[in-house]
């Protein structure tokens, strides 16, 4: 899935605060943000969906954080909380979509993130078929509303912003493989 839908999801997750925190609700969606982000980091260090994508190890670390927000709420827990969730998020949904390679729709590899724990990698579910495909920019579209509807400023701009690279992102997703192959 593209990093927009990511981005916009960790947003979302976010949104429950706005009900019963609301005071710690933008910290929470800017970090949220950030941590949709921050897995895709690995496309440029190390092994994309391996090195920074932790589908398993990222909820047994977030889920502390999580407690420890919610019985010690303040700007920094509640950030990194939110920033490890949507870390965790991130890297179980790229499992349902396709395997990691240059040109998914091909569907040579079904490597779709990898489960640390035991080694081996979590197989393409290819509910969304690649990264670009229109099913993904129906969810960077849906995922960003909470963001660009119930949030304002930063958080709004950010999200628009995502919706703003996604939509020519997935127009032109098919003719990106040689681009992406001179960077990489
Ligand atoms: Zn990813």
């Amino acid at each position: 899935m593209m990093v927009t839908t990511h981005a916009v999801v960790g947003v979302a997750v976010t949104a429950p605060l706005l009900v019963v925190a609301p005071e710690f609700a933008p910290v929470a969606a800017l970090a949220g943000f950030a941590g949709g982000v921050f897995p895709d980091l690995d496309l440029l260090v190390g092994t994309h969906r391996k090195t920074l994508h932790f589908p398993v190890v990222g909820w047994i670390v977030a889920l502390p954080a999580v407690a420890l927000a919610t019985l010690a709420p303040s700007s920094a827990t509640v950030a990194v909380a939110a920033f490890l969730v949507a870390g965790a998020v991130h890297a179980g949904m790229d499992a349902f979509g396709a395997g990691e390679e240059m040109r998914p729709w091909e569907r040579t590899s079904t490597d779709a993130v990898y489960f640390h724990l035991r080694r081996r990698w979590f197989r393409a579910r290819y509910w969304v078929p690649y990264d670009g495909s229109a099913r993904d920019l129906g969810l960077t579209l849906v995922g960003a509303l909470p963001g660009l509807v119930l949030f304002s400023g930063s958080v709004r701009l950010l999200c628009a912003a995502a919706v703003a690279v996604a939509v020519p992102y997935t127009l032109l997703r098919k003719r990106l493989p040689p681009y992406f192959e001179r960077i990489v």
